[in-house]
């Protein structure tokens, strides 16, 4: 899942259906807002979905920069540590950095997954520990000043990677212990010194702490806004979507209606007009359906056209085909790509199915059951004055199944 923040990306139906499935979650975290950066589970699982891409993608160029910047501190411990600055160099380029580059790699090549956040606080515990060791084998007098690195590797951590809060707090909690233990007997310093320094660095990691927090806290909040702006959106393009339908459907139906039809009509046609193919159209009336309406009342003539329509639909299949209420008994389909002949094949396929279902009209003089009428006119569209020229001709050919006797097809092929 990949529910995006800033850019407008597009969003899978299971996302969306997630999205909207936590919404009234989501809300009531927005409103009464959230406790430890923590989200209910689900709403979390999107947060982490969203956070972890972008977060190690950060954890990577900020990992080859402090490899770096730890490095350059070879320099510094030739001056700083002479007496062990070969062991120390040791330590930073043979055992550190191998270390920093294998987290590095893994986080690149998307192992460990689960436990990136745990990798690179272990750098920082590392790295701090590293100068720790150094302090402790070194007598250099100068090296009372070395322990200033660990400052900046919590800042850097803490700040400007900016670990998940937890991760940071314990990292730091790590520090400071290891600091505090081993500092009076890594250095000749006087305890009075020591004490100061634990309690500065105790300050610095208070601070970038509260820093990381506030940074933590705030991401989630504009992660919460955007979701919800997210949510609505996705309403909001749904009921456009419903209106959309609705505008160019038939409600009793299900099939397209007459404005639609007409629309797409005059697409077809210019499309055939280009292509120089034939195209057809059925034109569909229910024989004697007042009458039926009169006897079986008007609810039973709405269920009687929904299973009209549903024939017609199962008839009509192709991809480029349309079939529409045309009218309040009249259906009508447009068959692009398609000769007079095949269209009566399909008219007459559709007329048979219909009659098929045997719905009882008494009253018809056609049969005893529910029957049709249907015109068909088709042909190639070069001598035909416009596209309504070929409804006229379907509902003329109608009227002559009508009076011919009606149940039956009348096809008007033109200028085949
Ligand atoms: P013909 O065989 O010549 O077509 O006769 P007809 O009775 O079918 O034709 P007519 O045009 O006289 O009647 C059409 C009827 O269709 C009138 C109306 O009661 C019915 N009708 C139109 N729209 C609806 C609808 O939405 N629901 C129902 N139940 N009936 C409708
Ligand atoms: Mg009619
Ligand atoms: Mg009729």
């Amino acid at each position: 899942m990949n529910i995006g923040l800033n850019r407008i990306e597009s969003v899978s139906p299971a996302d969306e259906a997630a999205l909207l499935d936590c919404e009234n979650e989501l809300r009531a975290v927005v409103e009464n807002g959230f406790r430890f950066l923590k989200f209910p589970s689900r709403i979390e699982n999107l947060f982490y979905a969203h956070d972890m891409p972008r977060r190690r993608k950060r954890y990577l160029i900020l990992g080859l920069v402090s490899i770096l910047l730890y490095d350059i501190y070879c320099f510094s411990d030739m001056i700083v540590l002479q007496d062990i600055y070969p062991t120390a160099w040791l330590i930073r380029l043979a055992v550190v950095t191998p270390i920093m580059v294998t987290i590095m790699l893994l986080i690149y090549l998307r192992k460990c997954v689960r436990i990136t956040e745990a990798l690179i606080g272990s750098i920082v515990v590392l790295t701090a520990l590293s100068i720790l060791v150094m302090l402790l084998l070194s007598n250099d007098p100068n090296e009372i000043h070395y322990h200033t690195g660990i400052l900046i590797i919590i800042i850097f951590g803490n700040i400007v990677v900016g670990l998940r809060f937890l991760t940071a707090l314990v990292c730091s909690i790590i520090v400071q212990a290891l600091f505090s233990a081993l500092l009076p007997v890594a250095t000749s310093m006087p305890l009075e010194a020591i004490i100061n320094h634990s309690f500065v660095l105790l300050t610095a990691i208070i601070m970038s702490l509260m820093g990381n927090y506030q940074m933590e806290a705030e991401l989630r909040r504009v992660y919460l806004v955007s979701l919800l702006n997210r949510v609505d959106s996705i309403k909001l393009a749904r009921s456009n979507r419903t209106l959309e339908q609705l505008s160019i459907s038939d409600p009793l139906t299900g099939l397209y209606n007459r404005r639609y039809f007409d629309a797409v009509l005059e697409r077809e046609w210019r499309a055939a007009q280009r292509g120089g193919m034939p195209l057809s159209l059925l034109y569909l009336d229910i024989d004697y359906f007042k009458l039926y309406n009169d006897t079986y009342g008007h609810n039973a003539g709405d269920r009687c056209l929904v299973l009209v329509a549903a024939v017609i639909s199962s008839a009509v299949r192709r991809p480029y085909d349309v079939c529409a209420r045309y009218g309040g008994e009249e259906f009508i389909a447009l068959l692009p790509a398609t000769d007079a002949a095949r269209a009566g094949v399909i008219a007459e396929k559709i007329r048979d199915g219909i009659a098929g279902m045997c719905i009882v009209h008494e009253g018809s003089e056609a049969a005893g059951h529910i029957t049709v009428s249907i015109g068909v006119a088709g042909g190639r569209t070069g001598n035909m004055s416009g596209p309504h020229s070929l409804v006229e001709a379907a509902d003329e050919a109608m009227y002559t199944a009508k009076r011919d006797g009606r149940n039956r097809v009348c096809i008007m092929a033109l200028n085949e």
